[in-house]
């Protein structure tokens, strides 16, 4: 469960961000979050995995208080939690299959372990034929499908998405959207920034709109609204 209550965040140069968030979202929910540029969305998500801390308020993610989390416990609330950007961040020295290996092989996962579960994922996202390609020998969309299986190889029980879809062409952001429903099928929560219209539209899920650091609507089907 994501829990947030009366948080708030001021970024150092002044800018207060988040403006009194009250949140829950409880397991297996896929949760869209709008808005207009520069609303807080980024913020507001950076907060769950610890990127950003908030100035004051509570944030409980997995039963794990963020607020009195000790830095050296940090890696072990990203474990529980996968998170997938715009532009993909994978790292461009290592193979796909080196890329998704990495999380495990950092936990000290042994390696037969790691390679069974590695193939998996790669099954998952339908790339196992590409596990000795090099990030820039992929489409974008290909790209996105291993940093999904990157996020997922730890089986986290959050996935939290910025933009998934913010670089991609309309068919290839379907693909990884049915990605995405597929993982939260299987019972995973997912949160997800977008200002994919079309998308928040026609794959109907809760909605929250955030504008000014607010959150002024929840709507459990919602709708994209009228933002760009
Ligand atoms: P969104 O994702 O909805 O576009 P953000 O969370 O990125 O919104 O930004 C919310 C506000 O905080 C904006 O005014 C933005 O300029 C500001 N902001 C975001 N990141 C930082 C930062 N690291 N330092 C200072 N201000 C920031
Ligand atoms: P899209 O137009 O769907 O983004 P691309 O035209 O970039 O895809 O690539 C088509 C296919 O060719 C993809 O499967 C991709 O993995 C492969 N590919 C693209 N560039 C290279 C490259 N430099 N080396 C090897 N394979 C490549």
């Amino acid at each position: 469960m994501i829990e947030m209550s009366e948080v708030y965040k001021t970024y150092p140069n002044g800018v207060l961000a988040i403006n009194g968030i009250d949140i829950v979202i409880n397991p297996g929910e896929f949760v869209y979050v709008v808005g207009p540029s520069g609303a807080g969305k980024s913020t507001f998500i950076k907060m769950m995995y610890r990127e950003e801390k908030p100035s004051s308020g509570k944030i409980i993610i997995n039963g794990i208080d963020l607020s009195t989390l000790k830095e050296s416990k940090v890696p072990l609330l990203r474990r529980s939690i996968g998170v997938v950007f715009q532009d993909f961040k994978l790292l461009p020295k290592l193979t796909v299959f080196e890329n998704v290996a990495f999380a495990l092989e950092v936990i000290g996962e042994n390696p037969r372990n790691i390679r069974k579960r590695v193939l998996d994922v790669l099954d998952l996202v339908q790339l196992k034929h590409k596990a000795r390609f090099f990030p820039n020998e992929l489409s974008g969309g290909e790209q996105q499908r291993v940093s999904i299986a990157r996020s997922i190889v730890n089986n986290p029980s959050v996935m939290i998405a910025d933009e998934p879809t913010g670089n991609l062409d309309p068919d290839t952001s379907w693909e990884i959207m049915h990605l995405f429903e597929e993982i939260n099928n299987r019972g995973t929560t997912i949160v997800m920034a977008t200002h994919n219209k079309e998308i928040v539209n026609t794959l109907k899920k809760r909605v929250i709109a955030v504008e000014d650091g607010k959150i002024v609507r929840d709507e459990a089907r919602g709708e994209y609204g009228i933002y760009d």
